[in-house]
């Protein structure tokens, strides 16, 4: 499996335009930090350490954890804190997430490289 190098993107910020899934017991964690970010559609989930998950809102193309200048106010309040999907990803369990091929610059950028080079041959 090729690595993706976030420290080349062009636009760190891209993969936040739909938000994320968190676990209940982060998100309580989250919440701890009085950010101004939001969350919405609680359900329960077996594939999360606590049965549950909820999804960071979004507003304005992006989630509501964003700042106006485009980081991350979890990461820069509390690292520890930030979900584990955004930390993983473009990657999850490992594997390339779901997804990567809309929400990653890079992976777009190899997709578009590819049907370039089909196109030339
Ligand atoms: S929680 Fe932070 S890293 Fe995750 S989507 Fe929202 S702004 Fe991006």
């Amino acid at each position: 499996m090729k690595k993706i190098d976030c420290n080349k993107c062009p636009d760190m910020k891209f993969c936040c335009q739909t938000g994320a899934w968190v676990d209940l017991e982060e998100a309580k964690r989250i919440l701890e930090l009085k950010l101004p970010g939001k969350f919405y559609e609680f359900k329960k989930d077996k594939d999360y350490p606590s049965g549950y998950r909820i999804g960071t809102s979004v507003g304005y193309n992006a989630c509501t954890f964003l700042t106006p200048d485009g980081l991350c106010s979890i990461h820069i309040a509390d690292y520890s804190r930030k979900p584990a999907h955004c930390i993983e990803f473009p990657y999850e369990k490992g594997k390339i997430a779901p997804f990567t091929g809309e929400l990653c610059i890079l992976a777009l950028d190899k997709k578009y490289k590819k049907k370039k080079t089909k196109k030339n041959k």
